[in-house]
């Protein structure tokens, strides 16, 4: 173990974290802890800045990302380290404590391992860094906004605010010795659909039924495999139609719904294909709908991409400079895919060579989230090797 670096000392930053309430577009408390932190430890007020919150971060949003820049002692290209600052909605109360060498929620809560854990470790590693004025390249800390609810903070970096860094190490995962170098991609889609209204008791044959226009469109995006997991040949992928409303009496044929949803591939042409088969669907649904005198309803059918996939080689240098410090430090690591999206993703597509690696933190988003702290320590070690290596 580094000689700097005090496992007790990032124990006792995680457990202040987690402590700190901050679902997304309300992180200025974290933010403010950890500024706080990083001046006493010697950081100057010109190394630390908080981005405007201004679109794409959506409304209301408190601020925009916190960015540390630490100039270089060592001549490298700038390093960037990040981590998301948001939790989400059922951490809300969450309560820490230590049991069994884990964090975990006191009360009915999910924790907020994910991400304060990832936050922890950059704020103690920066912090020891600073304290005791350790060689090192000039270093990026950057803890986003708004992850949680679409990648926002992540997707509103340029690079240039972020000292143009060469690579960059997301931390927002569980085991240290899992890097992860590829992620799905996402569209969101919404259709409206209209049908045509009528007195559902005395001329239900005047009216077109949105509601049978979603059932049906919907059933047959289901019978044409199309629904939940994909494998159409060797490509894969995903979708889901999450959310559903309208209709306004049972006595009207209803004339108006919407359906909101999202597709999921690895291959972004399969990814539009399946918003497309979604799209059809409707379409056709809409078409089959008829009035007494013929009239059918219509859709307007809206997509757009949430996030690009991506997937690093292994012999890109970020993947093999993080393997080898890994490697000295007795970690056997390994590449994987995943099939949700990160702060990675916008990243990599604006041109960030980006890996998410792990801190202990497991079972995001559920009551029985937790961190291990053995794991915590460990993805804290490999964070302060990555930002110190020559
Ligand atoms: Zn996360």
């Amino acid at each position: 173990m580094s000689p700097h670096f005090a496992t007790e000392r990032a124990q006792q930053q995680l457990l202040a974290l987690l402590k700190i309430p901050g679902l997304s577009g309300e992180e200025m408390a974290v933010a403010d802890h950890i500024e706080k932190v990083l001046r006493a430890a010697g950081c100057k007020p010109a190394w630390l800045r908080r981005m405007p919150a201004q679109p794409p971060l959506p409304p209301k949003f408190g601020m925009g990302n916190l960015v540390v820049q630490l100039p270089g002692t060592l001549a490298a290209p700038c390093r960037m380290f990040l981590a998301h600052l948001d939790t989400v909605p059922l951490c809300r109360g969450a309560v820490p404590v230590v049991r069994d060498g884990r964090i975990v929620a006191r009360g009915h809560t999910a924790l907020g391992g994910d991400n304060r854990a990832g936050v922890a470790a950059l704020v103690a590693v920066a912090e020891a860094i600073l304290k005791h004025k350790l060689p090192h390249p000039p270093l990026t800390f950057l803890f986003t906004v708004g992850e949680e609810v679409g990648l926002y903070g992540a997707k509103s970096v340029q690079p240039t605010d972020v000292g143009d860094p060469a690579m960059a190490f997301n931390f927002d995962s569980g085991r240290p010795e899992e890097i992860i170098t590829g992620a799905i991609g996402a569209q969101r889609w919404r259709a409206e659909l209209h049908g045509i209204s009528s007195h559902a008791g005395m001329h239900p044959e005047r009216g077109a039924s949105a509601i049978l226009i979603a059932s049906r469109a919907l059933a047959e995006v289901a019978d044409r495999g199309w629904f939940g997991k994909i494998q159409k040949g060797s490509k894969s992928g995903t979708s889901n139609a999450g959310i559903i409303h309208g209709g306004e009496a049972t006595n009207q044929v209803t004339h108006h719904v919407v359906v909101r949803g999202e597709s999921r591939s690895h291959d972004p042409v399969f990814t539009r294909r399946i918003t497309e088969a979604y799209l059809l669907a409707f379409e056709r649904a809409a078409r089959r709908v008829r009035t007494c005198d013929g009239e059918h309803g219509r859709v307007e059918f809206f997509s757009e991409n949430d996030y690009q996939p991506f997937r690093l080689k292994d012999r890109a240098p970020i993947v093999r400079f993080t393997r080898q410090i890994a490697g000295e430090l007795g970690l056997a690591t390994k590449c994987v895919a995943i099939n949700g999206g990160l702060d990675a993703n916008p990243l990599n597509e604006a041109g960030i060579p980006t890996v998410t690696l792990g801190v202990g933190a497991h079972h995001p988003h559920a009551y029985d989230e937790y961190v291990d702290l053995a794991e915590f320590a460990t993805g804290c070690r490999l964070t302060l090797a990555l930002a110190t290596a020559r």
